[in-house]
């Protein structure tokens, strides 16, 4: 403000030309530019007309061609321009002059003022394209989640719902206008209250909602607007300059695709099935001719029927694995666990494979105390577990070896041998199967429990298997609350492991 001028007032302002300073003063506050303001004070001054001129040669007195009067407009130091009087004829220049000196600092002023205003303008015109273009930007990125087919919504770290996509609301009813920019238990509330929405669904948004660390993922099913299932996962968001945006939740409708699963689910168990009825039989006679009819058979028809035998017991095992996982693929299978002693389990497997055992010179050593607590488990299940990881220790050690079985009981993780899973249920029985043959390399490890996954190498050529059996084991332990695991050494040996609850620790198996 020490552009006003305090000083020259004194030495020739009258009243009336101090309230004209103070409204100029008023209108440079209130005008965009400097312009409307020059006609009010040319009256006011009694001047033809007032202009303002770019800076030019400094004359204060100086009237061009006799009828123009100017004053510098000055603001600080800095010369802005002349303010230039066009003058009527018989005035008395020297008293313009300082008249027009008293106001050229208002108008200088003004004219700082008009600049600025400019300058702001144009900057906020920059500010408009940008926001024009963040808008632009902002309607793309809309009308592309818009377009999926996926539900999105975005929680932000203020626990606000900054973002629906039209799909959430096609698929749970609940109008998107109705949760957005609401906090999220607004949402959890509107989930709450439409009747066909899980209580899973509500439960996840709830406990996932101000976590800013996990990712999660799952399904649930819907019965109304529609029957759906949805498939959904839940992240943290982070912009690429690693500020936390808030947490997704994506809801995608897997309805089609698990119905297709189950018609192929339902196709192969029925083939499976069908299959299996008359190779029971063709099973079933082959051991007949060979235990009954052995005496009336030569050596040559003999050795056909047990290689007739031999592939109908295969074949029969590929199929009781083929139906198994499609019953645990579509939750049909059926466990009836009860207290049971792990040291019969051990021992029924052990006596199914003993023939195996024998012919391939293996020696089995079972270190299972009769003490050990019982445990909570499906005990054919669990014969069925034990007999595949017995089956493959005696395929996989190639020559004569040795093959040992124990058991102990583990109260707490600080039980555990290091190699376990931490999350285990306790107390449980552990058992692990170790032989000495041809090992696991560490980079199959990862894949050995998944489907069909079977390891090629020189020492395991020729070896029949359907890559099914641990896949079968893990899904049969894991169904009874216990955890599968194994430790290797190429041409060495492996111990497989699995865990099962104790009876007493049962209750809290999920099954
Ligand atoms: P399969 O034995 O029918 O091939 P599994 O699912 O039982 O199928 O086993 C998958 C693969 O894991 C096997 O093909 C084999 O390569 C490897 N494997 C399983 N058990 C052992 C073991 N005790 N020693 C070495 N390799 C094994």
């Amino acid at each position: 403000m020490d552009a006003l001028p305090p000083r020259s007032l004194s030495e020739t302002g009258t009243e009336l030309d101090l309230r004209a300073f103070y409204r100029l003063i008023a209108l440079a506050t209130q005008l965009d530019a400097v312009d409307p303001a020059l006609p009010a004070l040319a009256g006011h001054l009694d001047v033809a007309s007032l202009a303002i001129m770019a800076p030019g040669e400094r004359r204060e007195h100086a009237a061009e061609d006799g009828s123009h009067l100017s004053v510098p407009l000055m603001f600080h130091d800095r010369q802005l321009g002349e303010l230039r009087a066009t003058v009527r004829p018989g005035t008395d220049t020297a008293i313009l002059a300082a008249r027009l000196k008293f106001f050229s600092p208002a108008i200088a002023l003004h004219l700082v003022m008009s600049t600025r205003f400019e300058e702001r303008a144009t900057e906020s015109a920059q500010r408009g394209q940008l926001a024009r273009d963040l808008h632009d930007e902002r309607d793309r990125l809309e009308a592309v989640l818009d377009a999926t087919n996926d539900a999105i919504l975005l929680v932000d770290t203020q626990d606000t719902l900054t973002m629906a996509t039209p799909q959430f609301e096609s698929f749970t009813g609940i109008s998107r206008y109705d949760i957005l920019g609401m906090p999220v238990e607004h949402l959890v509330q509107r989930i709450g209250e439409r009747p066909g929405l899980p209580a899973a669904m509500t439960n996840m948004i709830s406990a996932l909602a101000g976590n800013f660390t996990e990712s999660l993922g799952g399904e649930f099913e819907l019965t109304e607007p529609q029957r759906r299932i949805l498939v959904w996962y839940s992240l943290p968001v982070y912009v690429r300059s690693g500020v936390l945006l808030g947490r997704i939740f994506a809801f995608r409708d897997a309805t089609r695709e698990r119905e297709l699963d189950r018609m192929k689910t339902d196709f192969i168990s029925l083939v499976s099935h069908e299959l299996r009825t008359p190779l029971t039989s063709v099973k079933g006679f082959s051991d007949l001719l060979l235990e009954n009819g052995a005496d009336r058979l030569d050596d040559e028809i003999r050795e056909y029927v047990d290689i007739i035998a031999f592939n109908a017991d295969r074949l029969i095992t590929l199929i009781n694995d083929i139906l198994d996982i499609t019953r645990i693929d579509s939750d049909r299978i059926e466990l009836k666990p009860e207290g049971c002693m792990i040291a019969e389990i051990i021992d029924q497997a052990a006596a199914i494979l003993h023939i195996q055992l024998d012919q391939r010179g293996h020696t089995l050593t079972i270190d299972v105390p009769r003490t050990l607590p019982p445990i909570w488990a499906d005990p054919a299940r669990l014969v069925q577990v034990m007999t595949n990881l017995l089956a493959n220790a005696i395929k996989y050690t190639i020559h004569s070896g040795e093959i040992a079985v124990s058991a102990f009981v583990a109260n707490s993780a600080d039980d555990l041998p290091a190699t376990a899973p931490h999350a285990q249920i306790f107390p449980c029985v552990i058992v692990s199967v170790h032989d000495t043959g041809i090992g696991i390399a560490p980079d199959d490890a990862e894949k050995l429990f998944q489907r069909f996954y079977r390891i090629e190498t020189s020492e395991s050529r020729g070896i029949g298997g359907t890559g099914l059996g641990l896949a079968i084991v893990k899904s049969l332990v894991e169904l009874q609350g216990g955890r599968v695991w194994f430790e290797s050494t190429p041409m060495q040996g492996s111990t497989f492991s699995f865990s099962v609850p104790t009876a007493s620790g049962s209750h809290l198996a999920s099954y």
